[in-house]
């Protein structure tokens, strides 16, 4: 079976939403309720597993009950949070008590860095660090092993992998966008970005990995990597954040 981790970040109407608007990964209530709706429409859904990053409050305000109305769960999709350890109990986020209900859902719960710093970008004991901190928080608010992990920013390589595994990941996401094929981004299983402008037919055909819809998606990534490459990481970021 071919799996398909598909990645959200915040679910916001506009920018007076609670949480963290954000103009290209803010996917709208009712966009997210028909992606669910496609989902829950397949023969596998099950190939299916929707992720989201950084923990924005409308991860449990409106996401959550949006999955749990779809009985998504029961038909073997798989739900993960991926947290930022340093951004719990922060305005417009997660709070712990936010997080132990999400596990409580049945729901899975993901590190995503402590203070979300790329790193790629770390010298090796801040790397460590970052790795050992963020999952030692989320274990000690759900009481139970944190051994999934996502990539903040989608920067890393083989050297946080191999830290990554040491530190007893197990699960471990990049954003590379394709299906899990076994082609990853040293050893980081690839993921695609579901952004604002996906309507249904734009998401089922990037969710299936089809035609134009998946070379579009390849061609963004690559699109993005080159001035990453050129600029390095931080003016990358003040490029990114004048292009959106
Ligand atoms: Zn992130």
């Amino acid at each position: 079976m071919r799996r398909m981790h598909l990645m959200y970040h915040g679910i916001h109407d506009d920018a007076s939403s609670q949480g963290h608007f954000d103009p290209v990964y803010s996917v709208s209530p009712k966009r997210f309720a028909q992606h669910l709706d496609w989902i829950s429409e397949q023969e596998r859904p099950e190939r299916f597993h929707i992720t989201f990053d950084d923990g924005d409050i409308s991860n449990v305000t409106t996401a959550l009950p949006l999955l749990v109305d779809h009985g998504l769960l029961a038909r073997g999709v798989r739900v993960t949070f991926f947290i930022t350890g340093g951004f719990i109990d922060r305005p417009g986020m997660l709070r712990r008590a936010d997080v132990r209900t999400l596990a409580e859902a049945g729901m899975h719960i993901g590190a995503h860095g402590m203070s979300h710093g790329f790193l790629e970008d770390m010298d090796l004991e801040s790397l460590r660090c970052e790795l050992r901190d963020s999952k030692a928080t989320l274990e000690d608010i759900i009481h139970h092993e944190v051994d999934a992990m996502a990539l903040p920013g989608g920067r890393g390589g083989a050297r946080e992998f191999e830290e990554a595994l040491a530190c007893g990941y197990r699960d471990l996401y990049g954003s590379r966008p394709g299906p899990d094929d076994g082609h990853t981004q040293a050893g980081w299983r690839n993921r695609v970005a579901v952004t604002r402008q996906l309507d249904e037919t734009k998401f089922a055909a990037l969710a299936n990995w089809n035609g134009s819809a998946a070379r579009w998606a390849r061609l963004r990534h690559g699109a993005l990597a080159l001035p990453k490459r050129v600029l390095g990481n931080a003016r990358y970021q003040r490029l990114r954040a004048v292009l959106t």
